[in-house]
């Protein structure tokens, strides 16, 4: 797995911002698999260490966030990005793509319900409209306002 997607999608998103925003002040190798750097917060500067291989296990930061628990936090996901700045282009275009397909799917939706409503009966599509005026009070008053003339 990613090392990035360790953290929350939030810590994500803020990290990829951080790394963009050039937050990752240094950065060195330490072993392996673990990197030790210096990332900007908002007041200080943090100590940030990330193992690449075992992201829960050996990943630290100082900020109020992450210290004494297993959290992956923005510093690292950062930290991590300015590493390996491919990851930083690969989280991003997983975005995209996601948004993509989640406007594909909507568009398909949308396309089924009209597809939908074509093939129904005027009678069926008066009982229809009639149903969805009655459950949403302001719709019905519009309803009436602007097309009955009422
Ligand atoms: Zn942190």
């Amino acid at each position: 797995m990613e090392y990035y997607k360790s953290a929350s999608l939030q810590s994500q998103f803020r990290g990829y911002d951080y790394f963009k925003n050039d937050k990752v002040i240094s950065f060195k190798q330490i072993d392996d698999s673990i990197y030790h750097g210096k990332v900007k917060g908002n007041n200080q500067v943090y100590d940030v260490t990330i193992d690449v291989l075992h992201p829960k296990k050996n990943s630290h930061c100082n900020c109020p966030h992450a210290e004494g628990t297993k959290i992956i936090c923005k510093h690292m996901v950062a930290l991590y990005f300015a590493i390996f700045p491919l990851k930083a282009k690969q989280f991003m275009d997983e975005i995209d793509e996601h948004n993509r397909e989640v406007e594909e799917y909507e568009h398909e939706l949308e396309m089924k319900m009209r597809k939908y409503i074509k093939s129904m009966s005027k009678k069926e599509l008066e009982e229809a409209l009639l149903e969805c005026l009655y459950q949403v009070d302001w719709l019905y008053n519009n309803f009436i306002r602007d097309r009955v003339g009422y």
